[in-house]
């Protein structure tokens, strides 16, 4: 087969251009279950559907992009966590992943607890009803404005993550009469991304008091004599999809091993530890996540045998899950705009959206799989670059992917696992307007944030 035959693209392995990709999918029609999410199907026609309500009709109903989210796979998610941690201890989910309203109320209902990490975050949170005792508050540099807010309106935890930070809280607690309940950050010199995990070394961040040279300690001797704070923990939180166990074996290990000083010289046993997020999701087929009850099961086991080993009462867990919770549940929808195939390089998809609406691959040079939602094909595979429409050619969705070779201008295609860090870093970008969330169950299509208009664009322009 020559490659002139096929002016849309190049299709044989000895005519692709660098990349990490894998070899084509055996069917592109195929939608792998462990990056869609659950109720992601097609149906006779082959349109891709959620919730029983097909991408055609939710372009129609409310236009593209847009983020499409499975109520029914995100609550199945919460529950799953919520379930396998049991009642020994708390998940908070991580707001930053994605915060809206009725994302706020299905955790209320599903018996989640919820960080928030800015006024922002804490004014949804609470306009949505949670009980501020439900509320963790989060941040390297929370401003006394919003530590006042979060104090008055009483939250569970207000997490501490400088020496000025404590003086701070327990200054504004005092001046409010409270006594605010309180766990201190601390940076236990693990650092663990995806695959791999790097011990030793990683006090060089922002986040955190570190434990290596006695700062945490100090922390704790200081929180522990202010009356307007009530010391509960220690919090750890060590990076961001991460898939591997052995960060949080010695994560845990070194939190107790605090824990046990504060016992020897204070008297005191600190009854929580917060182990924090981080834990991976599948954005391709190549991905393998663990199941919530497997984490759970691991980190449980962890804390108690050196809780055991340093004969501590084992404290009471927290985790935060962000994106191992959102994540899986969203796809975004785009309508095609070009396909452009560059003759012997690649051929580019451009899309309706781009880093405006997902930022994670310029800025991470995350992976992303893709698929023709709209309807499906038997043509060949065709090596693709999903493209936005902005100004900048690092605009990129998904880097190397296989997408049928007749694709075409008016085609959508859906980015699946699209829920974590992606409406919640949408920006406005040539002006862009930010796409809606829908979520979506029991054939029913839902707006739970609309899309943003010129009318909100122009309302901030007030020159
Ligand atoms: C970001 C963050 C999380 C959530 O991380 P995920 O990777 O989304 O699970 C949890 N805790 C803290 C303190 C964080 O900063």
């Amino acid at each position: 087969m020559s490659r002139s035959a096929h002016p849309a693209g190049p299709r044989h392995a000895d005519v692709l251009p660098e990349g990490h990709y894998a070899a084509p999918p055996v069917d592109l029609n195929a939608l792998d279950p462990k990056v869609w999410a659950q109720t992601v199907d097609r149906n006779a026609d082959g349109v891709v559907t959620v919730g029983g309500v097909d991408v055609n009709a939710l372009a129609a109903q409310v236009g593209t992009p847009a983020y499409v989210l499975d109520e029914e796979d995100f609550r199945a998610r919460a529950r799953a966590w919520r379930t396998a941690f049991g009642h020994d201890a708390d998940v908070f989910y991580a707001g930053k992943a994605f915060l809206s309203r009725a994302v706020v109320r299905w955790l209320d209902e599903e018996g989640l607890n919820l960080d928030v990490c800015s006024g922002g975050e804490l004014a949804t949170a609470l306009s949505a009803g949670l009980a501020a005792d439900r509320i963790a508050f989060h941040g390297n540099n929370k401003t006394p404005a919003e530590i006042r807010r979060a104090v008055e309106a009483g939250v569970g935890r207000i997490v501490l993550d400088s020496f000025q930070e404590i003086v701070r809280v327990a200054h504004l607690a005092r001046e409010l009469g409270r006594r605010q309940r309180v766990q201190i950050r601390v940076t236990v010199g693990v650092e663990a991304h995806t695959h791999e995990f790097i011990a030793t070394a990683h006090e060089d961040q922002k986040f955190g008091i570190p434990l290596a040279d006695g700062q945490a300690a100090e922390a704790v001797r200081r929180a522990l004599q202010l009356d307007s704070l009530e010391l509960i923990g220690i919090h750890s939180h060590i990076g961001s999809q991460i898939f591997d166990m052995s960060g949080f074996e010695v994560a845990a290990h070194r939190v107790v091993g605090l824990l046990k000083d504060v016992r020897d010289e204070h008297g005191v046993e600190l009854p929580e530890i917060d182990l924090g997020g981080g834990l991976g999701i599948a954005y391709t087929s190549g991905d393998d996540p663990r199941e919530p009850h497997e984490i759970a099961k691991a980190l449980t086991e962890i804390v108690t045998r050196e809780c055991e080993s340093a004969k501590l009462r084992t404290p009471r867990i927290s985790v935060e899950p962000g994106r191992a919770i959102v994540g899986p549940t969203t796809f975004t929808l785009y309508e095609v705009g070009t396909v452009k195939a560059l003759e012997g390089l690649r051929t580019y998809v451009s899309v309706d959206g781009g880093m405006s609406d997902n930022i994670r691959t310029a800025l991470y040079d995350a992976e992303y799989s893709v698929a023709l939602a709209s309807r499906t094909s038997d043509a060949e595979p065709m090596l693709v670059r999903v493209v936005g429409k902005h100004c900048e050619s690092g605009d990129i969705v998904v880097k190397d992917a296989f997408l049928p070779a007749d694709l075409a201008p008016g085609d959508l295609i859906a980015v699946p696992a699209t829920g974590a860090y992606c409406r919640s870093m949408a920006s406005n970008y040539n002006h862009a307007l930010r796409p809606p969330v829908v979520a979506v169950r029991d054939g029913e299509a839902r707006v739970i944030v609309r899309r943003e208009s010129e009318e909100d664009l122009l309302r901030l322009d007030v020159g």
